[in-house]
């Protein structure tokens, strides 16, 4: 399987600023054919993103979208707008759930209507840090991960990447923590259970599972090697292109 390395820029950079980074990035980065590497910009860049992208290193994804097609939905972009300029969309980041209140509903409808429009979902999952300490990490892991998934069939569940992201280690939280290999091992396992349970172990084999929260040169190497890990979702350090560019050498060295 691929590894993935994810960029999730959130809302920064101007539509100017994204193109000037994307062009250093893609001075820096190189392709390698094991790593799918994957920037999402705001949405406003992704049109001209899409024109200035060399697919051979970089892939776009966009952070959100709408399920309905078109329609009387002021403010929304529709997974159908997006077909022809990005390959994935990121859907219940947990600061779509959380700041948007984003419902599983919502979220079950967007992954489908992503998977119709042929463009990847990027299905975000993960605790807070009451949650965890309340000891609900896993009720809250299998709600989230098969309420997004309740309408995916299991023919499409190959169309599907899940990206593990605790909210207590993402790095934008207040009092962030770092989530050691440990933790995150069980809570991979978890879902990989509960996936299994759900498709079957053989579907379930081929699922991509990422792990996001503070992700940095130094600890990729350790998250990359954890069991059950197929990648990273990266939040601050892909808005710093050197880091960005070291934590793709890094899962090209984990590679080998
Ligand atoms: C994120 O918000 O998806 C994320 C992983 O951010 P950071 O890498 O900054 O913790």
């Amino acid at each position: 399987m691929k590894t993935y390395i994810v960029g999730n820029w959130k809302m920064n950079f101007t539509v100017g600023e994204a193109s000037i980074y994307l062009h250093k990035l893609l001075r820096t980065i190189r392709s390698y054919r094991g790593i799918e590497v994957v920037i999402a910009p705001s949405t406003v860049a992704l049109q001209p993103l899409s024109l200035q992208i060399d697919r051979h290193k970089l892939k776009l994804a966009a952070q959100n979208c709408y399920y309905r097609d078109f329609g009387a939905y002021t403010g929304e972009v529709s997974v159908a707008q997006l077909r022809g300029l990005v390959d994935y969309v990121i859907i219940g980041h947990s600061e779509r759930r959380y700041i948007f209140r984003e419902s599983d509903k919502d979220i079950r409808e967007k992954v489908a209507a992503a998977i119709r429009c042929g463009i990847t979902p990027i299905l975000c999952i993960g605790e807070t840090e009451n949650e965890r300490n309340f000891g609900e990490t896993e009720d809250v892991l299998k709600d989230q991960l098969l309420g997004g998934l309740q309408n995916v069939s299991e023919e499409d569940l190959e169309k599907v990447i899940v990206a593990y992201e605790p909210v207590w280690a993402i790095s934008s939280t207040k009092d962030a923590k770092l989530a050691s290999p440990d933790d995150i091992a069980k809570s991979i396992s978890l879902i990989r259970k509960h996936l299994e349970a759900k498709f079957g172990a053989k579907r379930v084999e081929n699922i991509p599972v990422l792990y996001g929260g503070s992700v940095n040169p130094s600890n990729a190497g350790a998250y990359l090697t954890i069991p059950g890990i197929n990648g990273l979702l990266i939040g601050g350090a892909s808005l710093i292109a050197p880091q960005f560019n070291d934590i793709i050498e890094v899962a090209k060295r984990v590679q080998e």
